[in-house]
């Protein structure tokens, strides 16, 4: 399953891009094309997350990092005088976010053991810069 975010919307993942992948046993894999690259997503169980017992805390521990993210680049935005409300593309923080994300969305399956005990976290998130945003 795929869909794009267009020019004119947030390069970065939205909480729902995550949770549809944990939400529904049949999408196990995501692809989001965006204006600098490509994100996937997998889950690689077959364990269904449920959102009606556990949305709130899954909420509070993923939305701070989407939020921290999206400051972040404002403010590099604001610094160097980009006209309009675009987000400036930012390859460091990009990865960073990835990296975040896996450990609090792993961390979190492990906490409300939607994989078997002694399972290694089973979520990833990858993202691929197209090659000249690559810094
Ligand atoms: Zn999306």
């Amino acid at each position: 399953m795929w869909h794009t975010h267009p020019s004119i919307s947030k390069y970065y993942l939205s909480l729902e891009d995550i949770l549809s992948i944990l939400k529904h046993s049949t999408n196990k894999k995501s692809i989001i094309f965006t204006e600098y690259g490509i994100w996937e997503l997998e889950y690689r169980e077959y364990i269904k997350f449920s959102p009606h017992h556990k949305l709130d805390e899954f909420t509070k521990d993923i939305q701070p990092i989407l939020d921290r993210f999206y400051h972040k680049i404002k403010v590099h935005n604001n610094n160097i005088s980009i006209v309009g409300k675009r987000i400036r593309y930012n390859h460091s923080e990009t990865l960073q976010l990835a990296e975040d994300l896996n450990k609090s969305i792993n961390k979190f399956i492990s906490d409300y053991r939607l994989t078997p005990d002694n399972d290694e976290p089973r979520f990833s998130i990858t993202w691929t810069p197209y090659p000249e945003f690559v810094v």
